[in-house]
């Protein structure tokens, strides 16, 4: 089975590739790279998810997912969620948005923090489910670890005893939020 995936980040990628390899050939949109992606205008990772979906399944024939996920830190109600990958701004890189992440839990004692991503599945006829996971940890005082992408370094995940950052991939992936709505998603394409 083929499926089409509508993202140009290279750290989800390669997860999207892991998490559905054995069943499922995971493919990007034909001439990505030339089409300007929507603008995520949603207040949920779920409105996200399925935007792009849409969005990106006029321009393809078959079935195409789109994922959505970000970082929710409970002392800082929720943030930056949706805005996780513009935390520090339009062009933030990764070390951008860990640094304001570290800066703005200076001091703070309270550092618990989860993953969430949602992915959403369309064809040309319109959407045709939803998938949600989530993952939950805290985040350290300093990065730690090479592995992942994002704020991989930051996030302690504490059944590993280690960052997600110093996690082996394929360890991240059985235990994360993408793994889990992946996991989701295939349940439901090998019934569909
Ligand atoms: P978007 O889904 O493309 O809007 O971006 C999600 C952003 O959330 C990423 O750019 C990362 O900053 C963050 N994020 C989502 N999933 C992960 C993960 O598995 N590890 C680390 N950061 C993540």
């Amino acid at each position: 089975m083929r499926v089409y995936c509508a993202t140009s980040n290279p750290g989800k990628l390669r997860e999207f590739t892991l998490g559905l390899k054995e069943s499922v050939n995971v493919e990007a949109i034909p001439g990505l790279n030339s089409i300007t992606p929507p603008e995520e205008t949603g207040s949920t990772f779920e409105e996200n998810a399925v935007q792009k979906a849409l969005f990106y399944a006029e321009f393809c024939d078959g079935i195409v997912f789109a994922e959505d996920s970000g970082l929710e830190v409970d002392s800082l109600a929720g943030a930056p969620g949706v805005y996780s990958a513009r935390f520090a701004g339009l062009d933030a890189t990764d070390q951008d948005n860990n640094r304001l992440l570290l800066e703005k839990l200076a001091g703070v004692v309270e550092r618990g923090a989860r993953f969430v991503s949602v992915v959403a599945l369309a064809n040309g006829a319109g959407l045709l489910h939803t998938f949600r996971g989530v993952v939950e940890g805290r985040i350290l005082e300093a990065p730690r670890g090479e592995n992942g992408f994002g704020y991989d370094p930051l996030f302690y995940y504490p059944p590993f005893g280690c960052s997600f950052g110093e996690a082996a991939l394929e360890a991240k992936m059985q235990v994360s939020h993408r793994g889990q709505a992946l996991a989701r998603m295939l349940a439901f394409l090998q019934t569909a």
